[in-house]
């Protein structure tokens, strides 16, 4: 059996990049079976046929799960923000941020269009910079319009499958487009071997940007906690689950009670004070949908 990486589906068919190229490969009625649907960026084992296709026999277990898009094994997500149009939010990075945290993949920083701020804009934005990298985010600057540290963005996507992620009109195209993925397939001779280009399902694939692979449509448009439960939103802040066992309460929410380590960083500066309301902003979003009794 021959092991590889699915980087694209298509009408029931699998790309999956193996060290000898790109194999076509079905699914079989296996996973009908097994209710397992492989995904693009499963690691799969397949048996070669005589015609070159394969038949996957076994996918390996996830490390993660996206729905939208539906890809596995994601590492990374790219939060993408700008500094104006539209204006950078700190709310609603956190929110993406824990949203991120929730799903098990590591979140990164890019915030974009630099070449628009003003000195002040810049500073303030520096000033959130340093903010996020003493929690232990990793966040840089750019312009997809002035690109100059090209090579230090791409430096991020080494040896890990990402996903960019963000608001509608922050630059994730844009963005994409200046970083030039290659895409790993020859799209044009598939279209002819499956008889037809046109595809109706929507999909997704994997591209090459240096050492790193990249999904082809951005992930987490909608986020909601709506499965996050309030003593696991103490989880999503790293900078609050870092200290939460000095709290004086197992299980602290470090909202109203006393001897709370949390808010003692707060108040030696050791946590920004901006996350905390963001956190208890979400806390109170998800308290408010306990069903009362
Ligand atoms: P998306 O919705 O996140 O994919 O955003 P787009 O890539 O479509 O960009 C939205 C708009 O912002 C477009 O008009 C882009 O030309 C513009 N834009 C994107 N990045 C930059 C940037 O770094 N600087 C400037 N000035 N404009 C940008
Ligand atoms: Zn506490």
């Amino acid at each position: 059996m021959t092991e590889g990486r699915i980087i694209k589906a298509l009408s029931g068919f699998y790309y999956v990049q193996t060290d000898e190229g790109i194999i076509q490969c079905r699914g079989r009625g296996l996973f009908r079976k097994k209710k397992i649907t492989p995904l693009v960026g499963d690691i799969v084992l397949f048996e070669k046929s005589s015609n070159g296709e394969g038949y996957i026999k076994e996918v390996k277990p996830r490390k993660s799960e996206l729905i939208r898009p539906p890809v596995a094994n994601i590492d990374q997500a790219i939060l993408i923000t700008s500094v104006v149009m539209p204006k950078f939010s700190t709310l609603l990075l956190d929110r993406f941020l824990a949203y991120i945290e929730s799903r098990n993949i590591k979140p990164m920083i890019i915030i974009n269009k630099i070449d628009l701020a003003t000195k002040e804009e810049l500073d303030l934005i520096k000033h959130y910079q340093k903010a996020y990298e003493k929690i232990g985010y990793l966040i840089e600057l750019f312009s997809a319009k002035q690109p100059t540290n090209m090579e230090q963005i791409k430096k991020h996507f080494d040896n890990k499958i990402s996903v960019f992620s963000g608001q509608s009109g922050v630059g994730k195209s844009s963005i994409l487009n200046t970083l030039n993925p290659s895409l790993l397939l020859d799209t044009a001779h598939i279209s002819k071997s499956l008889g037809r280009g046109k595809h109706t399902t929507r999909h997704v694939e994997l591209m090459k940007i240096g050492n790193g692979l990249i999904a082809d449509t951005p992930g987490f448009s909608s986020i909601d906690f709506n499965d996050v439960e309030e003593f696991q939103l103490r989880q999503l802040f790293p900078e609050m689950k870092k200290i939460e066992n000095q709290c004086k309460f197992r299980g602290c929410l470090h909202h109203r009670e006393p001897a709370c380590a949390v808010k003692l960083a707060i108040e030696e500066g050791e946590i920004a004070p901006f996350r905390y309301k963001h956190y208890l902003e979400f806390l109170q979003e998800i308290q408010s949908r306990k069903p009362r009794y």
